[in-house]
């Protein structure tokens, strides 16, 4: 039985975990994956912010995959022979599977953006913004270098990652004596700041952004990017000499080639067992998949909930037995660190603040990563 996860995904991770655990006789594990590592969402604006260091907030899925004696294919996936039962990938290697599982994530939309992909400084991959981040820490340290950032995007990744290029801007132009006074950073957002936080969640997060000196200005759709403008549909230009844009989740272009139903926006259609809803032998899970029964935001707190239900339903496919249904919670925890020491914790309309919620957050993510970091091979 070849069981081929594709993507080391915050699903997957746990599934790989539990694979191990349960021993399936017979049963050969593959994770297909571009990298040997995979970032830790809730962590990556604190390495943003000088919080956390790189590694830190990094999966080593080498070494996950060599504790849990799983197979590490480095490679990245482009299709999937249903007929033939193999995942075909973009080096024009094929993976044979009797079950396959996504869990590739999505990248932000830039579909209707004019000039994103030449401008812009997309939020995702993440190893690849990591990257472009550190790039343009370097550019500002330049006498004529950037000065003037905007952040596309108003939902939590946005605003925690414009907290946290401006502590970080501000820290770097700082220690190096040189002021942060020319400094300017926005948050240009679509619709309302947080759409899917309470009042009370969204105006602790704009007086955190003003004590920041990030500007907000909301209702301006992004039509184009030019590499000293952001451009508004409603004919504002904000100038900008660097663009990050973490607009909302697109799935992967190669998506539009498989043979498997999707929901409107192109993400992968599952059943509430994680099965596609065209193949009981597919599953999908995290920001890839569509739950067509209970749609739920695309966040991370819901591809790490997906973890033990997507491997409880693997296993029992694997072992001839009904998958069984799984609906996300309705409202979760989201906790909005301001770089500042401190953090914002929300669900559903209840609201608190303070240096012991971002120490609380840091627990949280750091228990997080030590359950499969201290997995050692047998
Ligand atoms: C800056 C930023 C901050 C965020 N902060 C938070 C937060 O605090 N809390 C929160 O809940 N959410 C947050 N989010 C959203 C969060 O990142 C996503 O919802 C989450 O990562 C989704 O997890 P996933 O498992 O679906 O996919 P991912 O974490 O994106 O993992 C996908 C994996 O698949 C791999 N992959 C991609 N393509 C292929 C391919 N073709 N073949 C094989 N492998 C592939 C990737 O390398 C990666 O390892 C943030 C997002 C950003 C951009």
């Amino acid at each position: 039985m070849n069981i081929v996860l594709v993507g080391g995904g915050h699903a997957h991770v746990h599934v790989l975990a539990e694979l191990a655990r349960k021993n399936l006789p017979g049963a050969r594990v593959t994770l297909v994956t571009p990298s040997p590592e995979t970032p830790y969402s809730g962590m990556i604006p604190g390495v943003v912010a000088g919080l956390y260091r790189r590694e830190e907030a990094h999966v080593d899925l080498a070494r996950l995959c060599a504790a849990t004696g799983a197979r590490l294919l480095l490679g990245e996936a482009r299709g999937l022979d249903r007929a033939g039962k193999r995942l075909l990938l973009a080096s024009g290697e094929t993976v044979p599977y009797d079950l396959v599982s996504f869990d590739v994530g999505a990248t932000p939309a830039t579909r209707g953006v004019m000039g994103a992909r030449e401008h812009a400084i997309v939020a995702k991959t993440i190893s690849r913004f990591l990257e472009k981040f550190e790039h343009l820490r370097d550019m500002a340290r330049a006498p004529t270098g950037p000065r003037r950032i905007v952040v596309v995007g108003g939902g939590a990744g946005g605003v925690e990652l414009a907290l946290a290029i401006s502590a970080r801007l501000l820290a770097d132009a700082r220690d190096e004596g040189r002021g942060d006074k020319d400094f300017s950073l926005a948050l240009v957002t679509a619709h309302a700041l947080l759409p899917t936080h309470s009042a009370g969640a969204r105006r602790r997060v704009r007086a955190a952004l003003a004590r920041a000196g990030v500007a907000v200005i909301e209702q301006s759709p992004v039509t184009g990017i030019s590499a000293d403008a952001v451009h508004c549909a409603n004919g504002a230009r904000i100038a900008a000499d660097a663009t990050i844009l973490t607009t909302a989740a697109a799935p992967p272009d190669w998506f539009a080639g498989l043979d498997l139903p999707r929901d409107g926006d192109g993400f992968l259609a599952v059943r509430p067992t994680l099965q596609s809803t065209g193949d009981d032998d597919v599953f999908a899970a995290g920001d890839c998949a569509a739950l067509i029964a209970s749609p739920r935001e695309k966040a991370g707190v819901y591809a790490v909930r997906a973890g033990p239900p997507l491997a409880a339903n693997i296993v029992r496919r694997a072992m001839g037995r009904a998958t069984l249904p799984w609906t996300p919670q309705s409202a979760h925890l989201s906790i909005i660190a301001t770089a500042d020491g401190r953090a914002i914790a929300a669900r559903g309309p209840f609201t608190i603040e303070g240096a012991w919620v971002w120490r609380w957050k840091q627990r949280l993510d750091r228990a997080w990563m030590a359950r499969y970091r201290g997995l050692k091979p047998d």
